[in-house]
């Protein structure tokens, strides 16, 4: 089938031109349009596993899976099942349900790695931005303080104090932040260097009494793949604990995608011995459906409403279809699964580097657990100024080329690559087929 030969098939084109006249842009993410990588976001009919099926019926191989949820692959069958008995008995409550209790209970259990526990109260929400945006308001709320700092290139989704310098669609729009936020909201957000741990000091100084909350990804993976350096992540536990501040573990990425627990869990496994204050998740935590939650320390928890004086409600918070997705989802997500995902992105990433290397062209494929991406720069990425300081230009043709040979890549050089278990070997070899030309293509960019 194709919409070349069918002309009641519609073309990704015509799709564009219509939903341009009634959606800003035609999307409803702006990640979604192919603005830095150029022509038609494709528009999709529907997903199974490894694949993405657009409207005028062309399967590719896809490795954005959602932008994170899909960790099984598309459609796993007994999520969607699960979805559907969910579906069945009622789409919205507005009251407690016991599966709420469960999926709490199973991220809670989650992040219990060598004896050391980082939740002990969890809040569902719908969205990552939710997520964040009420630890930020816990952190204030615990510690009667201002200030909060982020790092450059991080994304912790679009609230007003999140968005300065961050990554994700404003760094692929070269954006320094948002319009529509007062300076006065700006301010109260710190924006420093990742792996800086001086910066923190400098700042921590700076600002004696005023910070609340540090908040970081548990590796950054939104200016392209940013690895914390080894004992950063513990250093930024020790230090804001020294002056007060809650450390916030923005997991909604890599939570439940790296590891079982998480990037903290694949810290502690390899030895690591630290705990965030709070901890936020997303996307595989909903198996593709709008669920998000923040956790962490009891004490600090327990200041939401009703018990305490911090607000946070939602009409469609713990909604049971996205419930019964999650808890699908993490149940069916056993250490298999996270080892094919690794085994996968192992493999594309190193065919990724080789065939940079076969054609003496230096890029740089940053790896964090079975995330990875590519930058058109010769040496290591370790924060956003290293990230912005490349031939991104380059991306165009490497994304142009792979999307002809059918792989869909994320459209921006700025994001990671995302993989699933149902990318099995037949899969990958035909990612890694695809790679040579796209090489290629870029070096002759
Ligand atoms: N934090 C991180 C680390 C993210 O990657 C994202 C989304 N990509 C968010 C927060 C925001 O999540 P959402 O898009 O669900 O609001």
């Amino acid at each position: 089938r194709t919409g070349q030969t069918d002309p009641s098939t519609p073309t990704n084109e015509q799709e564009f031109d219509r939903s341009r006249a009634v959606i800003p842009g035609g999307v409803n993410s702006p990640v979604r349009a192919y603005g830095s990588v150029g022509g038609t976001p494709r528009f999709l009919a529907s997903a199974s596993g490894p694949y993405v099926t657009d409207v005028a019926g062309r399967t590719y191989v896809d490795l954005v899976c959602s932008w994170g949820p899909a960790l099984l692959g598309h459609a796993h069958p007994e999520v969607v099942a699960a979805v559907q008995e969910a579906a069945a008995r009622g789409l919205s409550f507005g009251a407690p349900t016991h599966g709420e209790t469960e999926l709490a209970e199973t991220v809670v259990a989650r992040l219990d790695v060598s004896g050391r526990r980082a939740l002990e109260r969890l809040r569902l929400v719908s969205t990552g931005t939710e997520a964040t945006m009420t630890a930020i308001r816990l952190a204030r709320g615990a510690t009667d303080r201002p200030l909060v700092v982020k790092f450059a290139g991080h994304y912790h989704g679009h609230s007003d104090g999140l968005l300065a310098e961050a990554g994700s669609g404003v760094a692929t729009q070269g954006l320094p932040g948002s319009a529509g936020i007062p300076a006065e909201i700006a301010a109260q957000t710190l924006v420093l260097p990742y792996n800086d741990l001086d910066a923190l000091d400098v700042a921590f100084a700076a600002h004696p009494g005023r910070i609340a909350a540090v908040i970081t990804e548990g590796a950054g993976a939104n200016a392209g793949v940013l690895l914390p350096q080894t004992g950063f992540n513990a250093a930024l536990a020790a230090r804001t604990r020294a002056a007060g501040a809650l450390l916030i573990l923005d997991e909604v990425l890599t939570g439940f995608r790296v590891d079982p627990a998480g990037w903290w869990g694949l810290e502690q496994r390899d030895g690591a011995d630290w705990t965030p204050d709070l901890v936020t998740f997303g996307k595989v935590v909903g198996g593709g459906m709008p669920l998000a939650a923040v956790g962490g320390r009891r004490d600090v928890l327990e200041l939401l409403a009703p018990l305490g004086p911090v607000y946070q409600a939602g009409t469609l918070s713990g909604n049971p279809l996205a419930v019964a997705a999650g808890l699908a989802t993490l149940r069916l997500a056993d250490a298999d699964v996270y080892a094919r995902v690794d085994a996968a992105a192992g493999a594309i990433a190193d065919g990724l580097e080789d065939v940079f290397v076969a054609l003496g062209h230096a890029v740089t494929v940053s790896r964090a657990g079975s995330l990875f991406s590519l930058a058109f720069r010769d040496g290591e990425v370790r924060d956003y100024d290293d990230a912005r300081d490349q031939e991104g230009w380059r991306y165009r043709a490497f994304f142009a080329s792979m999307l002809e040979q059918g792989i869909s890549l994320p459209p921006s050089v700025y994001e990671a690559w995302f993989l699933s278990a149902a990318h099995d070997d037949a899969v990958v070899d035909r990612v890694l087929q695809a790679l040579p030309a796209a090489a290629r293509a870029a070096v002759e960019a």
